[in-house]
Protein backbone atom coordinates (compact mmCIF):
# COMPACT_ATOMS: atom_id res chain seq x y z
CA UNK A 1 0.00 0.00 0.00
CA UNK A 2 1.08 3.40 -0.83
CA UNK A 3 2.19 5.79 1.80
CA UNK A 4 0.81 3.73 4.29
CA UNK A 5 1.81 5.75 7.54
CA UNK A 6 0.34 9.35 5.64
CA UNK A 7 -2.84 7.56 5.13
CA UNK A 8 -2.73 6.58 8.73
CA UNK A 9 -1.72 10.38 9.57
CA UNK A 10 -4.87 11.27 7.17
CA UNK A 11 -7.46 9.16 9.26
CA UNK A 12 -5.93 10.19 12.44
CA UNK A 13 -5.99 13.92 11.90
CA UNK A 14 -9.83 13.74 10.77
CA UNK A 15 -10.65 11.85 14.45
CA UNK A 16 -8.62 14.77 16.08
CA UNK A 17 -10.27 17.70 14.12
CA UNK A 18 -13.94 16.17 15.04
CA UNK A 19 -12.60 15.12 18.53
CA UNK A 20 -11.75 19.25 18.90
CA UNK A 21 -14.98 20.28 17.04
CA UNK A 22 -13.16 22.18 14.18
CA UNK A 23 -15.31 19.85 11.65
CA UNK A 24 -18.72 17.69 11.85
CA UNK A 25 -20.44 15.33 10.16
CA UNK A 26 -18.31 15.16 6.60
CA UNK A 27 -17.74 18.39 6.21
CA UNK A 28 -13.91 19.61 5.53
CA UNK A 29 -10.75 17.16 4.38
CA UNK A 30 -6.97 16.83 4.84
CA UNK A 31 -4.21 15.73 2.99
CA UNK A 32 -0.41 15.56 3.67
CA UNK A 33 2.14 15.18 0.88
CA UNK A 34 5.28 13.00 0.85
CA UNK A 35 8.50 14.90 -0.42
CA UNK A 36 10.23 11.74 -1.54
CA UNK A 37 7.82 10.86 -4.06
CA UNK A 38 5.48 13.72 -4.43
CA UNK A 39 2.62 11.71 -4.38
CA UNK A 40 -0.42 13.24 -1.48
CA UNK A 41 -2.37 11.41 0.71
CA UNK A 42 -6.11 12.72 0.88
CA UNK A 43 -9.33 12.02 2.89
CA UNK A 44 -12.46 10.63 0.67
CA UNK A 45 -15.68 12.38 -0.13
CA UNK A 46 -18.16 12.10 1.51
CA UNK A 47 -17.04 9.44 4.72
CA UNK A 48 -18.24 10.06 7.88
CA UNK A 49 -14.55 10.74 10.09
CA UNK A 50 -15.45 7.70 12.44
CA UNK A 51 -16.18 5.29 9.58
CA UNK A 52 -13.01 6.30 7.89
CA UNK A 53 -9.79 3.77 7.51
CA UNK A 54 -6.70 3.54 6.11
CA UNK A 55 -7.79 1.60 2.98
CA UNK A 56 -10.31 4.59 2.83
CA UNK A 57 -7.55 7.43 1.85
CA UNK A 58 -6.92 7.81 -1.71
CA UNK A 59 -3.28 8.68 -3.10
CA UNK A 60 -3.16 11.25 -5.60
CA UNK A 61 -0.45 12.88 -8.14
CA UNK A 62 0.32 16.69 -7.82
CA UNK A 63 -2.36 17.16 -10.61
CA UNK A 64 -5.13 15.44 -8.71
CA UNK A 65 -5.01 12.15 -10.91
CA UNK A 66 -5.86 9.12 -8.71
CA UNK A 67 -2.02 7.02 -8.45
CA UNK A 68 -3.93 4.53 -5.78
CA UNK A 69 -7.22 3.72 -3.80
CA UNK A 70 -10.45 2.63 -4.03
CA UNK A 71 -12.73 5.56 -2.94
CA UNK A 72 -13.12 8.92 -4.64
CA UNK A 73 -10.94 11.70 -3.33
CA UNK A 74 -12.42 14.98 -1.67
CA UNK A 75 -14.26 16.75 -3.80
CA UNK A 76 -11.86 19.47 -3.25
CA UNK A 77 -8.79 17.71 -4.44
CA UNK A 78 -8.24 20.57 -6.71
CA UNK A 79 -7.91 22.78 -4.15
CA UNK A 80 -5.93 20.77 -2.20
CA UNK A 81 -3.29 19.98 -5.25
CA UNK A 82 -2.60 23.23 -5.59
CA UNK A 83 -1.73 24.49 -2.76
CA UNK A 84 0.47 21.48 -2.72
CA UNK A 85 2.03 23.03 -6.16
CA UNK A 86 2.59 26.28 -5.67
CA UNK A 87 3.30 26.60 -1.91
CA UNK A 88 6.46 24.17 -0.96
CA UNK A 89 6.67 24.89 2.33
CA UNK A 90 3.34 23.33 2.86
CA UNK A 91 2.92 19.45 3.40
CA UNK A 92 -0.30 18.92 5.52
CA UNK A 93 -3.49 20.90 4.97
CA UNK A 94 -6.54 20.56 7.06
CA UNK A 95 -9.47 22.22 5.74
CA UNK A 96 -12.67 22.75 8.07
CA UNK A 97 -16.11 24.77 7.82
CA UNK A 98 -15.46 25.59 11.26
CA UNK A 99 -18.15 28.67 12.58
CA UNK A 100 -16.31 31.90 13.47
CA UNK A 101 -13.81 31.35 10.69
CA UNK A 102 -16.84 30.98 8.28
CA UNK A 103 -18.64 34.15 10.03
CA UNK A 104 -16.03 36.00 9.35
CA UNK A 105 -15.07 34.96 5.86
CA UNK A 106 -18.72 36.64 5.63
CA UNK A 107 -17.88 39.56 6.67
CA UNK A 108 -14.05 41.18 6.48
CA UNK A 109 -11.40 40.93 4.50
CA UNK A 110 -9.05 39.82 6.64
CA UNK A 111 -9.12 38.40 10.60
CA UNK A 112 -7.53 41.11 12.08
CA UNK A 113 -5.07 40.42 15.24
CA UNK A 114 -7.47 39.95 18.03
CA UNK A 115 -5.66 37.45 20.12
CA UNK A 116 -2.34 37.54 20.99
CA UNK A 117 -1.94 33.94 20.98
CA UNK A 118 -2.80 34.13 17.34
CA UNK A 119 -0.68 37.26 16.31
CA UNK A 120 2.11 34.96 17.59
CA UNK A 121 1.60 31.52 16.01
CA UNK A 122 -0.15 32.84 12.87
CA UNK A 123 0.75 36.65 12.17
CA UNK A 124 -1.04 39.49 11.88
CA UNK A 125 -4.14 38.55 9.63
CA UNK A 126 -5.62 35.93 8.22
CA UNK A 127 -6.74 36.62 4.47
CA UNK A 128 -9.79 36.39 3.26
CA UNK A 129 -10.50 34.97 -0.44
CA UNK A 130 -12.54 36.44 -2.92
CA UNK A 131 -15.42 34.05 -3.94
CA UNK A 132 -14.41 31.04 -5.69
CA UNK A 133 -15.80 28.28 -7.08
CA UNK A 134 -15.66 25.60 -5.00
CA UNK A 135 -14.72 21.95 -6.56
CA UNK A 136 -12.08 23.28 -9.48
CA UNK A 137 -9.16 24.72 -9.96
CA UNK A 138 -10.81 28.79 -9.82
CA UNK A 139 -11.29 28.08 -6.04
CA UNK A 140 -7.19 26.69 -5.36
CA UNK A 141 -6.67 29.63 -6.82
CA UNK A 142 -8.28 32.18 -5.25
CA UNK A 143 -6.64 30.60 -1.80
CA UNK A 144 -3.09 31.17 -4.00
CA UNK A 145 -3.87 34.48 -4.43
CA UNK A 146 -3.88 35.98 -0.85
CA UNK A 147 -1.48 32.75 0.81
CA UNK A 148 1.78 35.25 1.47
CA UNK A 149 5.11 33.01 1.25
CA UNK A 150 5.32 31.16 4.44
CA UNK A 151 1.76 32.14 5.19
CA UNK A 152 -0.27 29.24 7.72
CA UNK A 153 -4.44 30.12 7.22
CA UNK A 154 -6.48 31.62 4.92
CA UNK A 155 -10.30 31.82 5.85
CA UNK A 156 -12.08 31.07 2.41
CA UNK A 157 -15.00 33.56 1.19
CA UNK A 158 -18.81 31.79 2.30
CA UNK A 159 -17.54 29.05 3.18
CA UNK A 160 -14.46 28.19 5.44
CA UNK A 161 -11.10 28.02 6.40
CA UNK A 162 -8.22 25.97 5.38
CA UNK A 163 -4.79 25.84 7.43
CA UNK A 164 -1.58 24.56 6.78
CA UNK A 165 1.68 23.19 8.06
CA UNK A 166 4.72 21.23 7.97
CA UNK A 167 2.75 18.23 9.85
CA UNK A 168 -0.99 17.69 10.48
CA UNK A 169 -0.69 18.78 14.53
CA UNK A 170 0.86 22.33 13.28
CA UNK A 171 -1.77 22.46 10.60
CA UNK A 172 -4.62 21.31 12.63
CA UNK A 173 -3.41 23.71 15.41
CA UNK A 174 -3.83 26.56 13.52
CA UNK A 175 -7.15 25.91 12.70
CA UNK A 176 -8.24 25.71 16.22
CA UNK A 177 -6.02 28.76 16.80
CA UNK A 178 -8.07 31.03 14.04
CA UNK A 179 -11.26 29.63 14.84
CA UNK A 180 -10.89 30.62 18.95
CA UNK A 181 -9.40 34.33 17.64
CA UNK A 182 -12.93 34.21 14.94
CA UNK A 183 -14.83 33.81 17.52
CA UNK A 184 -13.38 36.02 19.97
CA UNK A 185 -13.72 39.04 17.23
CA UNK A 186 -17.48 37.82 15.87
CA UNK A 187 -18.44 38.65 20.19
CA UNK A 188 -16.25 41.44 20.58
CA UNK A 189 -17.90 42.78 17.15
CA UNK A 190 -21.02 42.00 18.62
CA UNK A 191 -20.68 43.54 21.88
CA UNK A 192 -19.36 46.52 20.68
CA UNK A 193 -22.41 47.35 18.24
CA UNK A 194 -20.60 46.29 15.50
CA UNK A 195 -17.90 48.53 15.40
CA UNK A 196 -14.01 47.71 15.01
CA UNK A 197 -13.07 45.87 18.65
CA UNK A 198 -9.33 46.87 20.07
CA UNK A 199 -6.74 44.88 18.29
CA UNK A 200 -2.95 43.68 19.33
CA UNK A 201 -1.03 46.73 18.07
CA UNK A 202 -0.01 45.70 14.24
CA UNK A 203 3.34 47.20 14.72
CA UNK A 204 4.46 45.33 17.89
CA UNK A 205 3.52 41.64 15.77
CA UNK A 206 7.01 41.09 14.14
CA UNK A 207 9.14 41.64 17.26
CA UNK A 208 6.75 39.83 19.24
CA UNK A 209 6.70 36.77 17.03
CA UNK A 210 10.77 36.70 16.98
CA UNK A 211 10.68 36.65 20.47
CA UNK A 212 8.08 34.08 20.82
CA UNK A 213 10.28 32.06 18.29
CA UNK A 214 13.36 32.18 20.11
CA UNK A 215 12.12 31.50 23.57
CA UNK A 216 8.78 29.70 23.48
CA UNK A 217 8.73 25.46 25.05
CA UNK A 218 11.12 23.68 26.18
CA UNK A 219 15.02 23.53 25.25
CA UNK A 220 15.76 20.87 22.61
CA UNK A 221 18.33 19.28 23.91
CA UNK A 222 17.89 18.32 28.53
CA UNK A 223 20.08 20.95 30.49
CA UNK A 224 21.82 19.40 33.92
CA UNK A 225 19.90 19.92 36.87
ZN1 LIG B 1 -15.11 23.05 1.99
Amino acid sequence: MLLAEQRRQVVQVGLDALAHGVVHGTSGNMSIRDPATGLIAISPSGIPYPAVTPADIVVVDEEGEVVEGVRKPSSETPLHTMVHRERPHVRAIVHTHSHYATVVGCLRPALPPILTEVALVVGARVPVTRYGLTGTPDFGRSVIEVLEPGGLAVILKNHGLICFGDDFERALGVAEAVEEAAKVYVHALAANGGREPDLVPEELIPEMRERFFASYGQPKTPTAG
